[in-house]
């Protein structure tokens, strides 16, 4: 069984906001530690804010949709300012999936982006919407991360191998 990002890219911050607009994503589901910031950053960065503002201005909405426990997340997404979901069960895609229906989502306008090849993608996949993987932004990660990585990272260098993922190449 695999279960393969649609698209992969070093980090969110490279990916152009015309990206979205031009799949139709409207809404951009954004996994919290190691994709926005780490895991022990309380604030969003500056980064997280001049990203969230170039959303906005399109007219495209940040969701985050995080493993950890609720207040990091919420904490954190309310200081943002944005819609959440906390201990969400990933790789399993039940709990987002309720979420996209309470929130009135279309699931074909939302793009579920994360660092973890076999908790985000995978989530995402079951939810039945499109996603991104990303390389995680630090080497720093929780305990229970650490154990995901030991599976995540020669299964992502096989996959780079073998050619089933590559990073996108934005400029044009
Ligand atoms: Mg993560």
């Amino acid at each position: 069984m695999s279960k393969l990002p649609d698209y992969y890219a070093t980090n969110i911050f490279e990916v152009p906001i015309s990206f979205f607009k031009k799949n139709g994503f409207n809404y951009i589901l954004c996994d919290l530690d190691n994709t926005l910031d780490t895991y022990d950053t309380l604030k969003p960065s500056s980064k997280v804010y001049e990203l969230l503002n170039k959303l906005k201005k399109e007219n495209l909405e940040l969701i985050i949709i995080s493993n950890n426990k609720g207040k990091r997340v919420s904490n954190y997404a309310l200081t943002l300012g944005v819609k959440y979901l906390s201990s969400t069960c990933k790789p399993f895609g039940g709990k987002l999936k309720k979420f996209l229906l309470a929130n009135d989502l279309p699931f074909e306008q939302c793009i579920l982006c994360g660092d973890q090849l076999i908790t985000d993608i995978p989530c995402g996949k079951n939810a039945g919407i499109k996603t991104m993987l990303f390389d995680p932004i630090s080497k720093k990660d929780q305990f229970t991360t650490r154990f995901n990585r030991l599976i995540d990272k020669p299964k992502r260098k096989r996959l780079i191998k073998k050619h089933k993922i590559w990073h996108m190449n934005f400029e044009e």
